[in-house]
């Protein structure tokens, strides 16, 4: 057997398979060797992800910057308004629960950049730490992945933490989700190793079944639930009527720990990272020496509300991206769509979006293996922490980077994501 073929047979018998967009269920598209990435580069951002859970576990305790950023970015966003009204409707959280993930790309003149800080409905939690065993039995170089055990344990952890010996995770998902097989590799891990139980509900479904105990406990069916787990929700398109809203609404005011709860999603908006770029705003929230370290990773963003911000886009558009207050892929603009995007918008529209500065990787030699073919290229990878926070008030009952993902596509190609069919999954092999 090739290395390929042992590859694919080991894809299909970890699971590793999607729907594709014709409907037929393949492998998902990966690498057939891992990829050389900078050690030290990889140190630094395993580093930073319990710096940024921290930030993100201070800004929702804080509340007033990120109040004050969803309610000017909500003039301009029915989307982000609707989260935000959630924001101000629900009582402040006491434990929280979040699973991170911070995506970098190395730029070529040897920088670590974040793209962006995910806090809600991170991906691929199992898949990449399959990919990592079976790079590895071919290639002993490959980093060791835990995400999918360190992130299962953790989900244990905070139950214990919400107590009663509740065993019950609340999954919120879409009502037509076909790509559901990296969860279900997760929810096999919870429910093997844990004896977690866990029902999938869709917000409209949550609008009517959901119902609050006398002290606010998350009730279905008459069980309670200690977690709900946010798979869906993250976008606009998440919402198409009231009911949704009012399923949201109902979820966020349950005692149940949310992963993540309404105010962390919003520190992940594109326009919160912005914000915090200046370092006089970052330094309200953490020690200068933290702030520091993670401002080393800071590309240029630029809020759109100066004229001289929108002319510098303007006069070099191959040089930035401009990115509106949205995640899962496909959004963000380039080039001549983001030069004919900033001349229709009015002032007021363009401040609903963020510029920031074009990452430029050095490209490498690649093999790409999809649809059980292989395809060389040249490709730049994108490295993603996976990080987890537990929370009890003000203390950090954990507080840690749990494995990673590794993303590569081919250079030129301007968009990332697997599922969204840019990228392929990779692992690392350190150098
Ligand atoms: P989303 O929330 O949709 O995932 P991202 O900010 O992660 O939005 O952008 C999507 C993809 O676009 C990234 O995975 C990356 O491949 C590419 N990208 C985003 N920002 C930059 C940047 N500043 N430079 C280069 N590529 C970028
Ligand atoms: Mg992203």
């Amino acid at each position: 057997m090739s290395d390929v073929e042992a590859l694919l047979k080991g894809a299909r018998e970890r699971g590793l398979m999607m729907t594709m967009a014709d409907g037929n269920i393949s492998h998902v598209p990966f690498t057939a060797h891992p990829s050389q990435f900078p050690r030290v580069a990889y140190e630094e951002a395993r580093q930073l992800q319990p710096l940024f859970n921290k930030l993100v576990v201070t800004l929702v305790r804080e509340r007033h910057l990120l109040a004050h950023i969803a309610a000017e970015v909500s003039k301009y966003d029915a989307f982000i308004r609707g989260l935000y009204d959630i924001f101000e409707q629900v009582p402040p959280v006491d434990r929280m629960f979040g699973i991170t993930r911070s995506d970098y790309m190395l730029n070529g003149d040897g920088r670590l950049l974040q793209i962006e800080m995910n806090t809600i409905s991170v991906a691929f939690v199992a898949f990449s730490s399959h990919l990592a065993r079976l790079h590895a039995e071919q290639d002993l170089n490959t980093e060791t992945n835990r995400a999918l055990e360190e992130i299962g344990s953790a989900f244990d952890e905070a139950l214990r933490l919400y107590g009663m010996e509740c065993r019950r995770v609340l999954m919120v998902v879409r009502p037509e989700e076909k790509n559901t097989f990296d969860q279900d590799l997760l929810l096999a891990r919870l429910k093997e190793q844990h004896g977690i139980e866990v029902t999938r509900i869709t917000l409209e479904q949550a609008s009517t079944t959901v119902v609050l105990g006398p002290t606010r406990e998350l009730l279905v069916d008459g069980h309670e639930y200690g977690i709900v787990y946010y798979r869906s929700g993250y976008t606009a398109s998440d919402y198409p009527s009231a009911s949704e809203w009012k399923g949201r609404l109902l979820l966020e005011s349950s005692c149940a720990l949310k992963c993540p709860d309404v105010g962390s999603q919003l520190a992940g908006m594109k326009k919160t990272q912005q914000v915090l770029t200046d370092p006089k705003i970052l330094e309200n929230f953490l020690p200068a020496t933290e702030c520091e370290q993670m401002r080393r990773c800071f590309a240029g963003l630029y809020s759109l509300d100066s004229e001289e911000v929108v002319q510098m886009a303007m006069s070099q558009p191959t040089s930035y991206v401009l990115k509106p207050q949205r995640e899962g892929g496909g959004n963000n603009l380039y080039g001549e769509d983001m030069l004919s995007a900033l001349r229709s918008m009015g002032a007021d529209e363009r401040r609903a979006y963020v510029l920031m500065e074009l990452i430029e990787p050095i490209p490498f030699n690649a093999v790409f293996v999809r649809d059980g073919q292989t395809v060389p290229c040249s490709a730049v990878s994108e490295l993603g922490i996976y990080g987890i926070f537990i929370a009890e008030k003000d203390h950090l009952v954990q507080n840690t980077a749990s494995g990673y993902l590794l993303r590569t596509k081919a250079h030129g190609v301007l968009e990332g994501g697997v599922a969204s069919g840019f990228s392929v999954l990779d692992s690392l092999s350190l150098k």
